[in-house]
């Protein structure tokens, strides 16, 4: 069993609130595991629990509703109430395991299945999750070898000014293609690159291929040209992205203040304190940041506020939801607003339609992008689009 996000507790209530809730669960499993059941803490926010008398899987089932009912429930500090979650893995002996630790292993198997696909649930070993995760060590073995054969593009999706109407940046967007299995989706292995660590070199490559991209492009007489980066949670939490910035810009000799970089806000909160340092310097140097897929994750307001940004991308999900001028969008308007009134600037994401289009003019929203303007593209399809020299709205 392990509580999901609670890494999140440690870095916004502090450790010893951490700690606090580390006893508080430890009470709930004393009060509901008793002789010859057990359960012990493993480290960290890891906890195992040992069933013993069971006649079937039901049993087991039982007995996880019974312990959840009482983990769910609010955990309150200070007056405010917690919601927290777990994600519990389950293995039965003899058929997932005869030995301690195989149990354990497969039952961390099962438990991380949960983690990654569904969170506060749980779930049985099985041959199936087994399959999954064999199918994940291969793909991330090939990861390797793309790496090392350099099997990475980017295309590039045109960012619009929704005043004048001009196409006055890129976002760069990276395709695994593998000389096999053809285009892969970033969705489907930056998530992996990002468990094993490879998104540092991924990252990298992206970085210094998307600013050389950009220096093509001043050199072919396309000034200004904004060019915006995704940088993943796992760098955003990482000094080095400072030195690496820094050092391309150098080389490169481009103006800091057309490159803008992409974090998601939930990465942003795994660590507020290190990523608003790193954001912090890279603001300093004159880049932009972006806080992308806004609406997704916490949201928090307050951070809004805070946090060292220049943007906010709005996620396509609420772009969606516009079908009519007329409807009312209320959220749309509001972070609008909202976003204005906190001097940042806004794209909104995922614009398909001309409605969707026109009530964002309508409301003042700043920049767009969206299949309606272009799909992500090459960097030759991107250099006969700057030809064109389009309006687009
Ligand atoms: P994102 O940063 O939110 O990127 C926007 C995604 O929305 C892109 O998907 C883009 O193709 C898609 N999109 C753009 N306009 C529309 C539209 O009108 N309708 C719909 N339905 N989709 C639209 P893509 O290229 O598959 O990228 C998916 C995600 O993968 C990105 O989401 C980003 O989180 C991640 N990603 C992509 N490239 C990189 C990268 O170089 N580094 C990192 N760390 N992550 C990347
Ligand atoms: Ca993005
Ligand atoms: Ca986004």
């Amino acid at each position: 069993m392990d509580i999901d996000n609670f890494k999140h507790i440690n870095d916004t209530l502090g450790h010893m609130s951490g700690d606090l809730f580390l006893k508080y669960i430890s009470d709930i499993l004393k009060s509901q595991v008793k002789i010859p059941d057990f359960a012990a803490r493993l480290s960290g926010d890891e906890f195992a629990i040992i069933i013993e008398n069971i006649n079937d899987k039901n049993d087991v089932i039982n007995r996880i509703q019974i312990l959840l009912k009482h983990l769910r429930k609010p955990w309150m500090l200070d007056n405010h109430e917690f919601f927290i979650s777990f994600s519990i893995g389950v293995a039965i002996y003899p058929e997932h395991g005869d030995t301690l630790s195989l149990l354990l292993k497969n039952s961390d198997i099962a438990m991380y299945y949960v983690k990654k696909n569904m969170k506060d649930d749980y779930c049985f070993y099985s041959h199936d999750i087994q399959a999954e995760n064999v199918k994940q060590i291969i793909m991330i073995n090939e990861l390797r070898h793309a790496i090392d054969n350099e099997e990475f593009a980017l295309v590039y999706q045109p960012i619009i000014n929704l005043n004048s109407g001009k196409l006055i940046g890129v976002e760069s967007l990276i395709r695994w293609i593998d000389p096999i299995k053809g285009v892969i989706s970033p969705m489907e292995f930056i998530p992996l690159a990002e468990e094993t660590g490879l998104i540092h070199e991924i990252g990298k490559w992206v970085l210094k291929t998307a600013l050389f991209q950009k220096k093509t492009w001043e050199e072919q007489g396309y000034p200004h040209i904004k060019m915006s980066v995704n940088i993943s949670g796992k760098r955003v939490t990482n000094s080095d992205l400072i030195n690496e910035v820094r050092e391309l810009i150098l080389k490169t000799n481009l103006n800091s203040n057309e490159i803008q970089l992409e974090v998601t806000e939930t990465a942003v909160m795994e660590d507020i304190n290190t990523s608003t340092r790193v954001l912090k310097e890279l603001r300093d140097m004159g880049v932009k940041i972006a806080l992308d897929d806004f609406g997704t994750g916490y949201s928090s307001l307050t951070y809004l506020e805070r946090l060292p940004i220049d943007i906010v991308k709005l996620d396509r999900n609420f772009i969606k939801g516009i079908s009519n001028v007329g409807q009312s969008n209320v959220i749309v308007e509001s972070v609008i607003k909202l976003t204005h009134d906190l001097n940042l600037g806004i794209v909104a994401e995922g614009i398909e339609t001309k409605n969707q289009l026109e009530f964002l003019i309508l409301n003042n929203c700043d920049y767009g992008q969206g299949y309606l303007f272009s799909k992500p593209v090459t960097e030759k399809e991107i250099e006969k689009l700057l030809l064109e020299n389009l309006i687009y709205v």
